[in-house]
């Protein structure tokens, strides 16, 4: 088949969280199982000119009462391997030629977000036209890229025959719920469609213009990242208002797991480490991490001390509220009453940042690095021992597998992709992968961890054995990308 992903990031051009790193990762596994794969994005303002081909000639996009301008760029993605996957960038000053994918931290989400996309999703019809190349696939992600399912159902194939996306169909898949692109409907004369299709295409959301909410109602398939999450999602408390339209398509709508991309995320071939591991070696390889862990944090090197460590968006979707919420959140008590050492790297909002920043001025066992660091990331995934991810939702979650294959044990709240992808301990039997708990609230978390802590000093060889068994769990793109193969196989149908 050939599938045309269009995203508004891939690993490793331009990142804010996992959609990143699933676009490029799937795209690689399926063009190992033989598909012709590629690869939209724009030309963000970080992205180099000099390191990529320009498509010769300008290409112009129609949209709502004026064309636009851009030119496309190409390059091949890192990694791809003996298949090369082609990555074409929509290069456009005015949209993409500033800081930012979406925004800024002072200008989070950018006023003209809903034309910057429209224009993207657009663009990328424009760019088969000009490659000469029409795919039998049109993959989409979350709201940036979901018009791309509006133009190609209202505007595309409509046209029969005569047009050439006649015979493409579209996935939409749902990374996030929570974030949708809601902007005011003076935006939707940009886009240059009718307003019939406003309302036929579902833009239509309590007199505001809902980008995600098209997307759905206008693919062919969607799916989220997680079978779990695909039923809540469902529900009105997990729907975000759109509930009700995932039901309505239900018949579409499943869930597949992400996967994780071994060649990165893999401590036998990890250069960020000290020590390469491997399930025969992992005690030796995890005790020099955490002994470079701990150095690199300012904690004193034991190596009884359990050490928990964390990864993350510092924002409410995160449980960092009941974690971290001034007076009220358990990190505090759990530093406090429990002999572990805590690590943190994230950045987020403010209250969040100097809140935990606080914490480790007063805590002596509580460090936390501001920011994103992609190398300390991975330290801290092989040299903690355990790892916090008390999430209010998780559409699928990566860290929680990457630390099962590192050999730490997750602590998790059991919802989404957390419910998929680890299996809670059982003190009887000693089965398990991890730590979970269903309410969010700060004492869940508080008495979690206290469990889990618990286990580390009294039940040490049924800690190691589950380190083991997390490690050797398969969480490969292969298995997720089949799937992915029988999705499109099926609106091909
Ligand atoms: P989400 O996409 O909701 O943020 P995921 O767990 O699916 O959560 O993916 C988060 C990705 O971003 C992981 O690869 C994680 O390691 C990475 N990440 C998040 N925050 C940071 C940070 N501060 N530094 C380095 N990597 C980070």
């Amino acid at each position: 088949m050939k599938i045309l992903m269009v995203s508004s990031e891939a690993q490793p051009y331009a990142k804010t969280g996992g959609l990143a790193d699933m676009v490029s990762a799937l795209s690689i596994a399926l063009a190992k199982l033989g598909h012709d794969v590629r690869i939209v994005m724009p030309r963000y303002y970080n992205i180099d000119r000099a390191g990529l081909d320009l498509l010769e000639g300008p290409v112009g996009v129609p949209m709502g009462g004026r064309e636009e301008w851009c030119a496309i760029y190409s390059a091949v993605l890192p990694d791809s391997g003996k298949r090369p996957i082609p990555v074409y960038f929509i290069d456009h000053e005015q949209f993409f030629g500033r800081e930012g994918i979406y925004g800024t931290p002072w200008e989070p989400d950018f006023l003209d977000n809903p034309r910057r996309f429209a224009f993207f999703c657009r663009s990328a019809f424009q760019l088969c036209r000009k490659i000469d190349w029409f795919p039998d696939i049109l993959h989409s992600h979350d709201w940036p890229s979901a018009m791309v399912n509006v133009y190609l159902k209202f505007w595309e194939r409509p046209m029969g025959k005569e047009g050439e996306f006649f015979k493409t169909a579209s996935v939409l898949t749902v990374h996030n719920l929570g974030y949708q692109g809601i902007y005011g409907k003076d935006n939707y004369a940009y886009a240059g469609l009718g307003w019939d299709v406003f309302y036929n295409a579902g833009f239509e959301d309590w007199d505001m213009m809902n980008l995600l909410k098209a997307g759905l109602y206008s693919a062919d398939k969607l799916n989220t990242v997680s079978p779990h999450y695909a039923e809540e999602t469902k529900t009105q408390a997990h729907g975000f208002h759109l509930d009700g339209v995932l039901r309505y398509r239900s018949a579409d709508y499943s869930g597949i797991l992400n996967g994780i991309d071994t060649a990165v995320w893999n401590p036998a071939g990890d250069g960020y480490i000290p020590q390469k591991y491997t399930v025969s070696n992992a005690a030796k390889g995890k005790a020099r991490a955490k002994e470079a862990l701990q150095d690199s944090f300012g904690l004193p090197r034991d190596k009884d001390l359990p050490l928990i460590g964390m990864i993350t968006r510092l924002t409410g979707q995160k449980g960092v509220g009941q974690l971290f919420g001034p007076g009220h959140g358990s990190a505090w008590s759990i530093c406090q009453d429990m002999k572990i050492q805590f690590v943190l790297l994230g950045s987020g909002e403010s209250w969040c940042e100097n809140e935990v920043k606080s914490l480790a001025s007063r805590l002596p066992n509580f460090r936390c690095h501001i920011g994103y660091r992609e190398d300390l990331s991975h330290l801290i995934e092989a040299g903690s021992d355990f790892f916090l991810m008390p999430s209010l939702y998780e559409p699928c979650g990566l860290n929680q597998m990457y630390s099962q294959a590192y050999g730490a044990l997750p602590i998790v709240r059991n919802t989404g992709g957390l419910t998929d992808t680890v299996e809670n301990f059982d003190q009887e039997t000693g089965e398990g992968t991890g730590f979970m708990f269903d309410e969010l609230n700060p004492q869940a978390i508080y008495n979690t961890v206290g469990w889990a802590v618990w286990a580390w000093y009294n039940r040490r060889p049924q800690i190691e054995a589950m380190r083991l068994r997390g490690m050797k769990k398969d969480f490969s793109w292969e298995r997720s990308a089949k799937k992915y193969a029988e999705l499109y196989e099926s609106c091909l149908r």
